[in-house]
């Protein structure tokens, strides 16, 4: 099985996806992480995407589907059930990883798209706090650690994303609406689509996206 998870920014894929992969052993494929750790490596596509990023928009199809081929390319004799997170984010996306699942014999993936209102999005991105150490993920307004800017588990610096400043994340989620909602479409007239209210907690949304997977898959 391969799965692609779909949503704005904010609604939870990164959550979801690090619990569905332990669950059914797939192979999370992250462009978001890919990306960062490109950036963190100051490599040609890191200096590029650095920018581009941090204005909120999309990185060009070409740049981010190069880079997912050769992540996937060389996992694929490991594995075959991938789970997509962050990409396909345009329709031509879409398009491109139709032609990567048939290069690499995959199955062509079902999409589970996160719904969550942009009011919730704008509090979950911009109180989003990482820990700087460990990873730990805090929100400053739905999970604030115990001590302002320290991590309740290493005690290690929190961060923010550059990405996630009131500003960027707007311009985020005007680039969700134009560009990647169409995506949507796409997988809704293939009849491979479903969409689940992603508003609660984690747990619940884990539940509903994993009976989605046992009644279907
Ligand atoms: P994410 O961690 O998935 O929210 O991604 C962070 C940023 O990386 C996005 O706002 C985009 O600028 C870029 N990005 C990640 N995945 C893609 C993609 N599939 N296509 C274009 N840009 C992407």
């Amino acid at each position: 099985m391969n799965l692609v998870l779909f949503g704005p920014p904010g609604s939870g894929k990164g959550t979801q996806s690090e619990r569905l992969v332990h669950h059914y052993s797939m192979t999370h494929i992250s462009t978001g992480d890919a990306l960062r750790a490109a950036i963190r490596a100051r490599s040609p596509l890191g200096i590029k995407a650095q920018e581009v990023i941090s204005r909120g928009e999309l990185v060009d199809d070409d740049m981010v589907t190069d880079l997912l081929e050769s992540i996937i390319a060389p996992k694929r004799k490991d594995t075959d059930s991938f789970l997509f997170d962050g990409y396909p984010r345009t329709v031509e996306q879409v398009h491109r990883l139709d032609g990567l699942c048939e290069t690499l014999n995959l199955v062509p993936p079902a999409v589970i798209n996160l719904h969550v209102p942009e009011e919730t999005i704008l509090l979950r991105l911009t109180g989003r706090r990482i820990c700087g150490h460990c990873g730990a993920t805090f929100n400053a307004y739905f999970r604030p650690t115990r001590v302002a800017g320290v991590c309740d588990v290493c005690s290690g610096p929190l961060t923010k994303r550059v990405d996630d400043s009131p500003e960027t994340t707007r311009e985020r989620l005007r680039v969700y609406s134009s560009q990647s909602a169409p995506v949507l479409d796409t997988y809704g007239e293939r009849g491979v689509l479903y969409t689940i209210d992603a508003t609660a907690g984690a747990d619940d949304v884990y539940r509903k996206i994993t009976r989605i997977i046992e009644e279907n898959y």
